[in-house]
């Protein structure tokens, strides 16, 4: 903001000889000083009533004092700054807040005339219109920053929300960081706006960041790491720095910090968003707890690997898999074993596919397994159903707790993809195969050609 002044003072061609001359002067226009809070004052009554709470200004002390100080640098941005907040808070709308500024500039030309030096009354002049300037700069960033809290406090509740619908799969310490920070953030905007300047705002502490821990845990994969970490860093230390100038009470030194504060963060929020994202999507397809495809996902993948079969004019496989008795295995080592225990069958599943296969969690403890045929008929379905079975058969599951043996029971299919059969009909058919093979004494492979 600082060289927004002197850039200011540039396009005014304000020049420091020019705060020279004015400073030659000050003494005696400070003399006014009582007139000119006396003459706005009478202006305000007028004109401005409806805004003035009792016992309130229209301008704040030290105004004066700093349009006739004759040094136009951060004591300028900061009274300006506090009188457009102070105006802002007080509901005068930027017409009267012109039409005020007018009026000052009234008075310094009266009394530039009155002391019989006319180019001090052209210098004031400048010096309002330097006010005006900046003036508009501060309403705009008010503006901004008004938008950026309610952004701020959007987007928490948001995340709140999808985090107390989906909260125990999505990683708790990114949602707790991402969160912090945007309540956070839309804490301080308020004390730059001049609202809650009685709150007390913490600094968010680096070390005790859910974000750092999150991070620790090696997470966050990217060749954008180091940027990442400079950007994390920066924003903690602005966040003390922040902090500490409210404490001070000033909003103005706030507001600075606040746009460099606001672009990291911009930045780091957007990061930490696409990795929630992405959770969230890897949520809606994959189950859970086995990592595999879910049953949402069949569908469109069933119908993407028939249409390539049929281009390659090859037969399809499809088989559902159910382990035999399950509900013994709840019922005397509980469910977390039970759990324990899809878990690993899923992987065992996954080990023994082949890589065009699609493995997914039909629901419970059923699976569905799909792809495209070998022409070669020993790589048939039914064959790879057979080896899994065999498979489950020889393997001992929960070994860290206690080896547990299952079987399954098989239905499959296999059609040529030409056949153009859905998905519910391959399904159904499956099914039917299943409960053949249940019937018939379970741990085994009913299969059929379509
Ligand atoms: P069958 O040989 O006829 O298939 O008998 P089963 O006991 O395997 O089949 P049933 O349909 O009677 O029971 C399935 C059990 O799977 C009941 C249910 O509690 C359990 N189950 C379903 N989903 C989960 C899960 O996510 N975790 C655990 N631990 N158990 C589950
Ligand atoms: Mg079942
Ligand atoms: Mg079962």
């Amino acid at each position: 903001m600082l060289s927004k002044i002197e850039k200011l003072k540039e396009k005014l061609e304000l020049k420091p000889e020019h705060e020279l001359e004015i400073q030659s002067y000050t003494k005696q226009l400070l003399s006014q000083n009582k007139n000119f809070y006396q003459q706005i004052q009478r202006w305000g009554k007028r004109h401005c009533s409806g805004y003035l709470l009792p016992g309130h200004e229209l301008l704040l002390d030290g105004f004066y004092e700093a349009v006739i100080g004759g040094e136009y640098q951060e004591n300028l941005y900061t009274v300006v700054y506090r009188q457009t907040l102070n105006w802002y808070q007080l509901g005068l709308g930027d017409t009267d807040a012109v039409l005020l500024y007018n009026k000052v500039r009234q008075l310094v030309t009266s009394y530039g005339n009155s002391f019989g030096y006319s180019r001090l009354a052209y210098l004031l002049n400048q010096v309002v219109d330097l006010c005006i300037s900046l003036s508009v700069e501060v309403r705009t960033l008010l503006f901004k920053m008004v938008h950026i809290k309610q952004a701020a406090e959007y987007e928490s509740q948001r995340i709140n929300q999808v985090f107390s619908i989906l909260s125990s799969n999505l990683p708790s310490d990114l949602v707790k960081a991402y969160v912090k920070h945007q309540s956070w953030k839309y804490q301080v905007f308020a004390l730059a706006l001049g609202q809650g300047l009685d709150t007390v705002v913490e600094p968010l502490p680096i070390e005790s960041c859910h974000l750092t821990r999150w991070l620790k845990e090696d997470n966050y994969r990217s060749v954008e790491r180091k940027t990442f970490d400079a950007l994390h860093e920066r924003a903690h230390e602005l966040s003390t720095i922040i902090v500490h100038q409210a404490a001070e009470h000033r909003p103005e030194q706030v507001s600075l910090y606040l746009q460099e504060f606001e672009q990291t963060s911009e930045e780091l929020g957007r990061l930490l968003l696409e990795c929630l994202e992405k959770h969230i999507a890897q949520m809606a397809t994959h189950d859970q707890l086995t990592k595999l495809l879910n049953r949402t996902t069949l569908e469109a993948k069933f119908s993407r690997e028939r249409a390539l079969a049929q281009r390659l004019e090859q037969t399809l496989g499809f088989m559902l898999i159910d382990i035999d008795h399950f509900k013994k295995v709840n019922d005397e080592y509980g469910h977390f074993v039970g759990d324990m225990l899809l878990v690993e069958f899923a992987q065992l599943l996954v080990q023994h596919a082949r890589m065009t296969d699609r493995v997914f969690r039909w629901g419970g403890e059923e699976f569905v397994v799909f792809g495209m045929l070998e022409p070669d008929a020993a790589q048939g379905m039914q064959q790879f159903a057979e080896r899994i079975r065999q498979a489950v058969e020889q393997a001992e599951f929960c070994k860290q707790m206690k080896a547990l043996q299952v079987t399954v029971s098989v239905g499959v299919v296999e059609f040529p993809a030409s056949s153009e059969l859905s998905l519910q009909r391959v399904f159904a058919q499956a099914d039917t195969l299943l409960y053949q093979a249940k019937q018939q004494g379970r741990n085994q492979v009913q299969a059929a050609f379509l």
